[in-house]
């Protein structure tokens, strides 16, 4: 299952993260997906929600935000936008040119919002 794979490579991030910054609490933690990951939110939500149960990511909210496919016509530059992953080919509508695709692909942490642990620290 692709969503189950993600979220263990997410929890190993935020984890780091965790422990780069000494952080008791993670409230949200905010992702932008590709549409051309092919990443069903709710599949990736449930993946994280089994690897987090009794943990203190448990209750960290997932924020997912879906980014269409960008895309520049090889040939006369137009920007092109995809709000779908089931076009396999790509071409300009002006000139039926290929397009690059700039966006659609990326799978980011954007934010993790957390607590740390300062006020115990001095
Ligand atoms: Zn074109």
């Amino acid at each position: 299952m692709h969503e189950l794979a993600i979220a263990e490579n997410l929890l190993q991030i935020v984890n780091e993260t965790i422990k780069q910054h000494h952080l008791i609490k993670v409230e949200r933690i905010k992702l932008k997906i590709g549409i051309l990951t092919a990443v069903v939110p709710e599949a990736l939500e449930f993946s994280w929600r089994a690897l987090t149960k009794d943990t203190m990511l448990e209750h960290t909210q997932l924020d997912m935000e879906i980014v269409p496919v960008k895309g520049r016509c090889k040939g006369c530059g137009k920007e092109v936008f995809y709000e779908t992953n089931d076009a396999f080919c790509f071409l300009c509508p002006d000139c039926g040119g290929e397009i690059e695709i700039l966006t659609g692909r990326e799978l980011n942490i954007e934010e993790i919002e957390g607590e740390g642990d300062e006020d115990s620290s001095c």
